[in-house]
This record gives C-alpha cells, sequence and structure tokens, in this order.
C-alpha cells in the first residue's frame, strides 16, 4: 500500500467483496484513493474489515484494465478497438439478426453478483423486454440457488434469516459447509467474540477449519462427514429430535404444516445416526449429543456456506436445515435462525433483482399472470409466461446449435463453472458473445465484443449483502471508460429497437421499489438518510426486517419437506480412489481477476492441492512436489501442500488462479432442483509428477 499522504476528501461506500457487504470510507487525494477505511457506523461491519476489502482494491486501477471497446468478427481474430457507438450497434444489430434466423429464445444473458442491484435489474429487463424472452441466469446458479430454492420452499421466501448481530445472542452455533474465517472474515470475528463468551460450536465439515481450535475456542463437536452425506447427517439429526422428545410442540404446532409426514420419515430406523454411521462417517454417539446440544439450545443458529449448497442434494440439504430448526423453533427470534453466508458482494441482490429464468423480481414466478401484467404493463411489451435457460441449459443448447448468442455481466464461466471442456465447447459453439468485464477474462478469449465495465469505486447504486442489508455503493471517481455498465445496457436495448432511458441510478431503484413489494420503501433518499435497511423495506417495516418470520412465515406456515438422502452419482473407485473438495483463502477472492491485481497476490501465488499425510506418503509425495490431478473429465497439476487438516482420501484446492483450473476436473454432476454444479465432490487420482 502506497501512503499518498492525508487525504483531501472522503467518500461512504460498500467493500466489492464478500457478503458481508462492509462499509469504508474510500479517502481521497485529489482524484487518487489513498486509502480504505472501514466506517464505524456500517451496519454490517461497525469499524472491522479484512485484508480484502482495506488493502486489495488496487486492481481498480489496475493497468490490466481494458477502457475502450473492443470487437472482431472471429475469436481467432486480433481485437479491433471502436467507440461506444460501434460496439453498442454492432451487438444490437447481431443480436436481432441472430434472432431471425434462429428464433427469440436463441439469445439471453448472464447477470453477475459482483455488479450493483441496479445494473443486474437493468441487464434482466433487456433479457425479457429487448430480447423478448426468460433467457436470463445469475452466476447465483453455481453458489446459492439452493439456498434461494430451499428457503422458499420451507419458509416462503429465498433469503437468510437473520442479521449479523443475532449470532451475539445465540447459545449454539453450528457451522456446515462455510469457512468464514477465510471467507467471510469479519462475520467471523463477531461469531468468534459470541463464541469466547461461551457460546458452544458444532462444526459439520471434513475438513479441519480455523473455526474448530482457534485462540480461546475448542468446538465441542467436529463432525468430519464424508464429502455428499450433508442430508445423511442432517436426517440423522432430525431423527434425534423426533425420537428423543425434543420437538418445540407448540412452535410446530402454531407455526408450521406438513409434520406428521415428515416426522413419520424421519423416525424409521434408516435415519438413526446408528444406521448412517457408515455412510457419513461420523460416529453415531457424536451425532446424538451434537442433535441433543443444538435442540437444547435455547438459542440455535446455524450458518452454512457452499459446502451445503455445491452438491447434488443442495437444495434438499438446505431445506434439512430449515426443516431442523422448525422442530425445534429456532426460527423468528434473535440468536437463532437459517443463514446462508454469501460468497460475493452482491449474490443476494443479484437473485433479489430478478436474474433467474423463472423469476420475475421478489422472487415472483413468470407464470403469476397478476404480476407478469405489472411489468408488461410498465414496460410496454408482454412478458412470456415459460421460464427461460438457466445458465447449464444455455451452454447444452449451445453445443446443440439453438442457443447462438451470449451477453455476459461481469463473470468469467469460462474459469468459475464446472467440467472446463464442457464449457469451452459451449462458448466456442456461439455466434455471438459478449462479454462486459473489468478485464479481459478466460471468457472473453471466446468473445466477440468486450464492453470494458466499470469498478465498485465508480459505481453508483447499491449492493445487498448476505443479512439482506441493502448498502449504497457511491461513486469515489468518474467512471474511466466513459460509460456506466448501465447506460450501455440500456442502449444496446435502445439499439435493439427497445425504450430504455434512465437519467440515473437512482431513477432504476425507484423503479425496483415500485414494482417489488420487498423494496418498496426503499429508495436513495432513505438509505443516505439511515445508512442501510433489510428488506422486507416497506410500509409494514419503513426501515427494514432484521429478524425475518418472527409472527408468522412469510408463506404463512412453515412447511416441512421430505429429505430423502439420495447419494450423488460421483463415487470414488479404483481409478479415482479419493475424493476432492474445492474452497476458498482469505486473501483471494473468487476467481482472482480482482485479488491476483493486487499485493494479496504475495500471500497465495498459486492454487495448491492440500492432501492427508496418509495418502501422500502412501504416492511418495513430500510437500511441495508438483501433484498431477485427474478425473473422468480432465487434468490439471499444482503443488501438493501435505496437512493433517483433511482427512485421508479427502484432497482440497482452491479455485483462484486460471492456470492450475481445478474446474478443469469437477464434473457436470448438480443440484437436482437447481442445476447448481456439485464443486464439493468430485473423484480424482493424486500422483507424484516431478520432486520439489
Ligand atoms: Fe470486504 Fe468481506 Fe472483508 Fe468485509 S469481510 S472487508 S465485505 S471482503
Amino acid at each position: 500500500v502506497v501512503d499518498l499522504g492525508m487525504p483531501t476528501r472522503s467518500v461512504i461506500t460498500t467493500c466489492a467483496y464478500c457478503g458481508v457487504g462492509c462499509s469504508f470510507k474510500a479517502e481521497l487525494k485529489g482524484d487518487e484513493l489513498v486509502r480504505m477505511v472501514p466506517y464505524k457506523d456500517g451496519g454490517a461491519n461497525e469499524g472491522h474489515s479484512c485484508v480484502k476489502g482495506r488493502f486489495a482494491f488496487g486492481y481498480a486501477t489496475h493497468p490490466d484494465r481494458q477502457m475502450s471497446p473492443l470487437v472482431r468478427e472471429r475469436i481467432t481474430d486480433e481485437w479491433r478497438p471502436v467507440s461506444w457507438e460501434e460496439a453498442i450497434q454492432t451487438v444490437a444489430t447481431r443480436m436481432r439478426d441472430i434472432q431471425s434466423r434462429h428464433g427469440v429464445g436463441s439469445i439471453g444473458g448472464i447477470t453477475s453478483s459482483r455488479c450493483t442491484n441496479e445494473e443486474v435489474y437493468v441487464v434482466q429487463k433487456m433479457v425479457r423486454a429487448a430480447f423478448g424472452n426468460n433467457n436470463v441466469d445469475t452466476c447465483a446458479r453455481v453458489c446459492h440457488s439452493p439456498t434461494g430454492y430451499g428457503l422458499k420452499q420451507t419458509f416462503g421466501t429465498s433469503a437468510g434469516t437473520q442479521d449479523f448481530k443475532s449470532v451475539e445472542e445465540a447459545d449454539v452455533i453450528m457451522v456446515i459447509g462455510a469457512n468464514p474465517t477465510d471467507a467471510h472474515p469479519v462475520f467471523a470475528s463477531r461469531m468468534k467474540q459470541r463464541l469466547r463468551k461461551g457460546a458452544k460450536l458444532i462444526v459439520l465439515d471434513p475438513r479441519r477449519i480455523d473455526l474448530v481450535r482457534s485462540p480461546h475456542i475448542e468446538a465441542e463437536y467436529h463432525l468430519k462427514l464424508a464429502p455428499g452425506t450433508n442430508v445423511a447427517i442432517i436426517n440423522a439429526f432430525a431423527h434425534v429430535v423426533i425420537t428423543e422428545g425434543l420437538v418445540d410442540e407448540d412452535f410446530v404446532a402454531e407455526r408450521c404444516e406438513d409434520f406428521d409426514e415428515w416426522a413419520s420419515f424421519i423416525a424409521q430406523p434408516e435415519n438413526s445416526p446408528e444406521s448412517l454411521e457408515e455412510i457419513t462417517g461420523v460416529p453415531a454417539a457424536e451425532v446424538r449429543a451434537a442433535a441433543r446440544m443444538y435442540a437444547a439450545g435455547p438459542n440455535s443458529a446455524i450458518y452454512y456456506g457452499l459446502g451445503v449448497t455445491e452438491h447434488s442434494q443442495g437444495s434438499t440439504m438446505v431445506m434439512g436445515m430449515a426443516n431442523l430448526a422448525m422442530a425445534t423453533g429456532n426460527i423468528g427470534r434473535n440468536g437463532v435462525g437459517i443463514n446462508p453466508l454469501r460468497g460475493q458482494n452482491n449474490v443476494q441482490g443479484s437473485c433479489d433483482m430478478g436474474s433467474f429464468p423463472h423469476e420475475l423480481p421478489g422472487y415472483r414466478h413468470v407464470s403469476d399472470e397478476s404480476v407478469r401484467d405489472i411489468y408488461s404493463q410498465l414496460w410496454g411489451t408482454p412478458i412470456l409466461p415459460e421460464p427461460g435457460l438457466r445458465i447449464p441449459n444455455m451452454f447444452d443448447a449451445a453445443i446443440d446449435g439453438t442457443f447462438r448468442a451470449l451477453f455476459v455481466q461481469g463473470e468469467d464461466i469460462a474459469q468459475s463453472d464446472p467440467n472446463t471442456k464442457h464449457v469451452f465447447a459451449a462458448l466456442e459453439s456461439l455466434e455471438l458473445c459478449v462479454v462486459q468485464d473489468l478485464f479481459l477474462n478466460e471468457t472473453s478469449k471466446f468473445a466477440h465484443v468486450f464492453l470494458p465495465g466499470t469498478s465498485f469505486l465508480e459505481k453508483d447504486g447499491t449492493f445487498t449483502n448476505a443479512e439482506r442489508r441493502i448498502n449504497r455503493v457511491r461513486p469515489v471517481m468518474k467512471p474511466k471508460t466513459g460509460k456506466h455498465e448501465w447506460e450501455i445496457v440500456a442502449e444496446i436495448a435502445q439499439a435493439m429497437g427497445y425504450p430504455m432511458h434512465y437519467d440515473s441510478t437512482s431513477q432504476i431503484m425507484d423503479e425496483i421499489a415500485l414494482t417489488t413489494p420487498t423494496f418498496a420503501g426503499v429508495s436513495f433518499d432513505l438509505l443516505d438518510r439511515v445508512g442501510s435497511v433489510q428488506w422486507p423495506c416497506n410500509d409494514n417495516a419503513p426501515l427494514g426486517t432484521p429478524i425475518m418470520h418472527e409472527g408468522g412465515f412469510v408463506r404463512g406456515k412453515g412447511r416441512f419437506m421430505p429429505t430423502n438422502y439420495v447419494p450423488t452419482k460421483e463415487r470414488s473407485t479404483r481409478k479415482y480412489p479419493l475424493i476432492l473438495t474445492t474452497g476458498r483463502i482469505l486473501s483471494q477472492y473468487n476467481v482472482g481477476a480482482q485479488t491476483r491485481r493486487t499485493a494479496n497476490v504475495a500471500w497465495h501465488p498459486e492454487d495448491t492441492l492440500e492432501i492427508h499425510p496418509h495418502d501422500a506418503e502412501v504416492r511418495g509425495i513430500n510437500d511441495g512436489d508438483r501433484v498431477s490431478l485427474a478425473s473422468r473429465v480432465g487434468q490439471t497439476s499444482l503443488h501438493a501442500r501435505i496437512s493433517d487438516r483433511m482427512p485421508v482420501g479427502v484432497v482440497y484446492t482452491t479455485f483462484h488462479h486460471p492456470v492450475t483450473g481445478a474446474n478443469v476436473v469437477t464434473t457436470e454432476h448438480s443440484d437436482w432442483a437447481t442445476n447448481c454444479p456439485e464443486y464439493k465432490v468430485t473423484a480424482v487420482q493424486v500422483g507424484l509428477q516431478s520432486p520439489r
């Protein structure tokens, strides 16, 4: 970090990294950003920050940034810099041409969880109103789409139930498939404070994450379940609750439905911890003791991450956790709840803004005529009642030749999506790939038009964090590219013949508020006045809603859902005897496009493969050796790190660097309800390639 001296002005804005959504004072000297100071009145962080938000902002002004639009005929051609007018006209003309030859449904778009609510809203509007179809999906497809599905089925809305502060009243904290210390550091500190004050901790994770044993914290139970057996273990927890009389009868009777059917399924002997011990690998006695602890609370809260969602039964597991919380009455007050820890800064927001192919803003299904009417009248064009294509469907249809053009907003799908070979084949099949991003990323290698995007320092809008908190993102500098991303999208729509114009992002938020009941009370004026609000924010809750489902569930009664355990198809075999699972590291973020262009890269210059000492020894692997990593779909190589944090039989890596490409080996398996990829379970073989 270069200290440029005393700042002359400051702007309060929001971190562009994880779903904690910390507020910062961006301090400037002239036009130069001097430092990012965590903002003491920030609703999510109260003056705290981590190494990403505080120090890793240099990417925003990095020389790698592409500042002018680029166009080329074929992906093998050299890029040609063009004016904004030419780039926008090229996109519009080619999109319309493709539709005239292949049909209205032959094009679509992907929104980004790193962009603002307003930027996401205009992309889904462009797809629905200008493209004339519902082929819009969000990159949340590959992370938290099961959260959206599972919580809507059980509670009635696709969002976490608590504010972060709620953890301060939790007596038992259960962390499932999440590593908050690395992925959500500021919230992790808040959680650790509560644990040091005496809250009990249960961790469900194959790997020994930092939280299991850190200064003055020792988890009561670390259940090292086999990857892919989440649903089996949550059913075993529920079995203990049902069969040992630990149900909160009053809560269930007053607030829930479909309990009896679920309870009789869960009570069956095959769901007992003893029956499932061989499958989960967790001693039954530990499961029983942990389940009793959770049920005893009195306030028990579940916090979870992608270790829950990125499985073939991701949605089932989300519903399983919701069932457990309802059965024990752990919903609707401080200190309890089901809390997804969102990866990217605006995962919640990108989902809220209607970028799923089956849902308009506010999670309302496109088949609902009354909802379609709201948008048809306001936008002056009919909305199709049939859901559009999800991202994996777009890839398959591209290979089949029925899907011909894709607009990709701020997401490097070539690096982040599973089964790289398949993704490359899909992208290569497109007639037109348009990428809007800060950098020429891996996906832009397949693009025909590149539209340079803006960093968070140039954006004007809002992000919504993991606790549904809508934070203002205020511009610190003018767009370095000469145009805001929302302006570019609106101009593409205009050039396609659909009138779309806004004078400001505040106008876009006003339109969101006008059409989305959970955002009805939100405006930039309100946010500037009160700092931030958590949706729902409307006449019933003019200053927002920190805790959801207090008096009753959003859907009326909380609904118990069936959670039959179905083993993943991905099994270890003689050829691929180990299971690979993936995750993140503190200093890096997602595919690394931002953090790799900051000093943070020094802490984690490459992805490595964590392997248990026993698994390393039998393969003749020493710490630091180069090893090959292969699955049935692809292979890569990286350096080994021997670690007893791993259980025998399981290896672990991150996906922050394109060279090592963990997604070269991840497979086509995905969640049955949402197609969220099964990143967390891949059968692999590991072999020594070259000694250190
Ligand atoms: Fe940014 Fe997340 Fe770190 Fe907060 S915890 S500073 S939001 S990366």
